[in-house]
């Protein structure tokens, strides 16, 4: 099947073609910690791309696709109280540093040292930025919205490899798709362990989706 195909349906929620849809599989999570997703412009993987699935999960989220938004404010879409009760999770190789190994959430200062407090920081979080994209393209978002600077830097160390396995070529260990990191990070902010679960049991179910779509129709 040729999912670029005109003839084939786009569900207009996740924005997948209809053989990729897993909406019907997304329980709804009330969240406290706000999600707000941001996306490169560039980023083009229509297909198994995971940033609109993540945040398709949660009650308080926001998604924009951009390059630069003036302040954190107007990228939320409503006013910000106190950006440093915020938290950008970078996704990218980040070297920890010795104190920190061992753990599989990081919070950093904005001078790239290791908060004193760890779960203290991350208990007081109020929301989290999440850039999607490729490697290059989340640097690029980075580095055109300074705001981003003043937030805390939560920082993820995952312990298991990311399941899209040989779909996707991962530059390095930790660099987990935007729907597991957001999986790993919610659960931890929310203190609900059964986040992890569902949100993955929704990115396997697209990942065997996009399996079966490419297996070859049985011979007429
Ligand atoms: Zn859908």
């Amino acid at each position: 099947m040729n999912l670029e195909t005109p003839s084939v349906e786009t569900c207009p929620r996740c924005l997948k073609a209809a053989p990729l849809c897993v909406c019907a599989k997304i329980e709804p999570i009330a969240n406290r910690v706000f999600v707000l997703v941001l996306q490169h412009p560039q980023e083009q993987d229509r297909d198994l791309g995971t940033a609109r699935l993540a945040f398709l999960h949660f009650s308080q989220a926001a998604f924009k696709v951009g390059l630069s938004w003036p302040n954190l404010s107007k990228a939320v879409g409503r006013p910000v109280a106190d950006p440093k009760r915020w938290g950008v999770l970078y996704l990218g190789p980040a070297i920890l540093p010795p104190e920190a190994q061992g753990r599989d959430i990081v919070v950093l200062d904005r001078k790239g040292a290791l908060d004193p407090a760890q779960d203290k920081a991350l208990d007081e979080l109020d929301g989290v930025v999440v850039l999607d994209g490729t490697w290059s393209q989340a640097k690029a978002l980075w580095w055109r919205n300074a705001w981003l600077l003043k937030l805390r830097r939560v920082v993820l160390d995952p312990k298991a490899p990311s399941r899209y396995g040989k779909l996707r070529k991962e530059p390095r260990r930790e660099s987990v798709s935007t729907l597991e990191a957001t999986a790993i990070l919610m659960s931890r902010l929310e203190a609900r362990p059964d986040l992890q679960p569902r949100m993955l049991a929704c990115f396997d179910a697209l990942l065997q989706r996009y399996r079966d779509s490419r297996k070859k129709p049985p011979p007429a």
